[in-house]
């Protein structure tokens, strides 16, 4: 089975469209990034960079966890 895959167009910009953050921006190194995570804990969006994506938090919380992480009950 063949796919068509169509030929990628640029997408014309558009002057005083709602639009004009295209790229998401990074809640705790404030860059713009491809792609951002929301930290399931506070709700910043981070990159990949100030986080960890698998587990959706961010460096902040990720720290928080790690504190608070109970060492007694062993499985
Ligand atoms: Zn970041
Ligand atoms: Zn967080």
């Amino acid at each position: 089975m063949k796919e068509v895959s169509l030929p990628i167009e640029p997408v014309p910009k558009k002057r005083g469209d709602n639009s004009a953050e295209v790229f998401p921006k990074c809640g705790i190194c404030y860059s713009v990034v491809d792609e951002t995570y929301t930290c399931k804990e506070c709700g910043v969006e981070f990159c990949k960079d100030c986080g960890n994506p698998m587990a959706l938090v961010c460096t902040n919380c990720e720290d928080e966890e790690e504190e608070e992480k109970p060492k007694k009950a062993k499985k």
